[in-house]
């Protein structure tokens, strides 16, 4: 008896000892949404594993589209960091800041950084995010250039561009945009360029971009479309932006905003296989075992997504995968809300299909145009109207059918 049960409480204590010996060694490269995201997703699923996050930024996780905020406003750092310092010890998360990392082994399961140390793990995640796209024009690295993709070129763009009277920004796209009425409030002119024919193509139909442009335009922001910067000029700095089309406009500064590309050196020197973006499956693993990748680095489905809710959710489904939680990721319909100067801009799905039945309304600075595919909504363009921005999201999730879009739409139902 005395024998039993000595041999059960030693069989206990080796399956305990066994359990603590296999706790899983899980490391994260880059601590943005996706990193920290599937971080606490497997914090959540096992609270035995060791998690280290590694980040070659010096700041901890932070809201990165507050950074728009934060040269407008003159925030300090700390208001865009996402929790207290507390908050990694408790959720018992490592996260080692400003270490860049190079190179995945995958045999060895080690990852080299660039002052020399090494990381080991059992499962990794890359998830390290996107750098601004720097269309080639003259002199673009002269001072006063910019571009805004983390805290320190946000520092440098905000003590710069204050109270400067000319800035001319590229990319009317949805951080341009953002950008433009961040700084018009500090700032004497703004111009934004693009060469695309209207705002936001991706995002709007023409009708629904030029109800914008009168709404933007009314508050001081100037637009100039069908035109690229080819270069600028100054003594030492910029003083001027030279335009394709031979046009020249006085500038202070220049902000280019066009687009990001996902960050693929590490997959690249690692021998993982790479597109636009680290390929991933539904799972978000990589080409490499062991390995996944999450948020704007990953290309899912031929696409890299760049946006904050979907690295969001890409990296809990990796973080949950990677515990062993089966997940899978089928893709994302893009949808984009957007408010600028007050103006509500939503964006979703199919829009521009002429195919469907589509229900259309416009007003003193307010447009909307909701296409339905049968009873179901397809796309929506939305523009200075918060009440059918709330009724349009409700339709693309499938909650209100055509007949009862019609009649809001027609002012019937409030
Ligand atoms: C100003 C601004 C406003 C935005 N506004 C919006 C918005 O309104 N709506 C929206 O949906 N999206 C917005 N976005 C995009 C959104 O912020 C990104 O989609 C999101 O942050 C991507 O998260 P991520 O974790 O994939 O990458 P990131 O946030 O870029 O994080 C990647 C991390 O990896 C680290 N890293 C990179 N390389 C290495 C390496 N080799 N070793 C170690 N660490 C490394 C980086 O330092 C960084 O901390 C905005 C972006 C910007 C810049």
């Amino acid at each position: 008896m005395y024998q039993d049960y000595f041999w059960m409480a030693s069989f206990l204590f080796s399956e305990r000892e066994k359990n603590r010996r296999v706790s899983v060694n899980y490391l994260i490269i880059g601590n943005g949404v996706a990193g920290i995201e599937a971080a606490l997703a497997i914090r959540e699923t096992d609270r035995s594993a060791s998690v280290r996050v590694i980040s070659r930024s010096a700041h901890p996780f932070y809201y990165r589209p507050r950074l728009v905020d934060f040269i407008k406003e003159d925030l300090g750092v700390r208001m865009l960091y996402a929790h207290q310092d507390e908050f990694w010890a408790e959720e018992g998360i490592e996260v080692v800041q400003g270490i860049e990392a190079v190179k995945v082994h995958a045999h060895s399961r080690k990852v080299d950084c660039i002052d020399g140390s090494e990381f080991s793990f059992d499962r990794m995640l890359i998830a390290v995010g996107a750098d601004p796209n720097i269309p080639p024009f003259d002199n673009s690295s002269m001072e006063g250039v910019f571009s805004l993709r983390g805290i320190s070129s946000a520092e440098r763009l905000r003590g710069y561009c204050k109270g400067k009277r000319d800035i001319v920004i590229a990319g009317a796209g949805l951080l341009g945009i953002e950008i433009a009425h961040a700084l018009s409030a500090s700032c004497g002119r703004i111009t934004v360029i693009d060469v695309e024919p209207y705002l936001l193509p991706r995002q709007l139909d023409r009708d629904g971009a030029e109800c914008l442009r009168g709404i933007l335009e009314s508050r001081g922001l100037r637009f100039m479309f069908g035109d690229t910067v080819s270069g600028v000029e100054g003594s030492g700095r910029v003083e001027r932006v030279l335009l394709k089309s031979g046009s020249v406009i006085p500038a202070d500064a220049l902000i280019v905003s066009a687009g990001v590309h996902a960050r693929t050196e590490l997959a690249l020197n690692s021998g993982i296989s790479v597109n636009n973006g680290i390929l991933v499956d539904n799972t978000m693993r990589t080409s490499m075992s062991n390995v996944y990748a999450a948020g704007d680095c990953a290309e899912h489905g031929g696409v890299c997504y760049g946006l904050w809710t979907i690295a969001k959710e890409q990296g809990r489904i990796a973080g949950l995968n990677m515990a062993g939680v089966k997940s899978e990721y089928s893709g994302s319909v893009p949808s984009a809300s957007l408010k600028v100067t007050g103006v509500d801009v939503f964006s979703a799905g199919n829009f521009s299909a002429d195919g469907g039945t589509v229900l259309t309304r416009s007003g003193e600075g307010t447009y909307a145009r909701i296409v339905f595919d049968g009873n179901r909504a397809d796309g929506a363009v939305v523009v200075g109207d918060s009440a059918i921005v709330k009724e349009a999201r409700k339709s693309m999730a499938g909650k209100i059918g055509l007949g009862e879009m019609r009649k809001i739409m027609e002012g019937e139902r409030k």
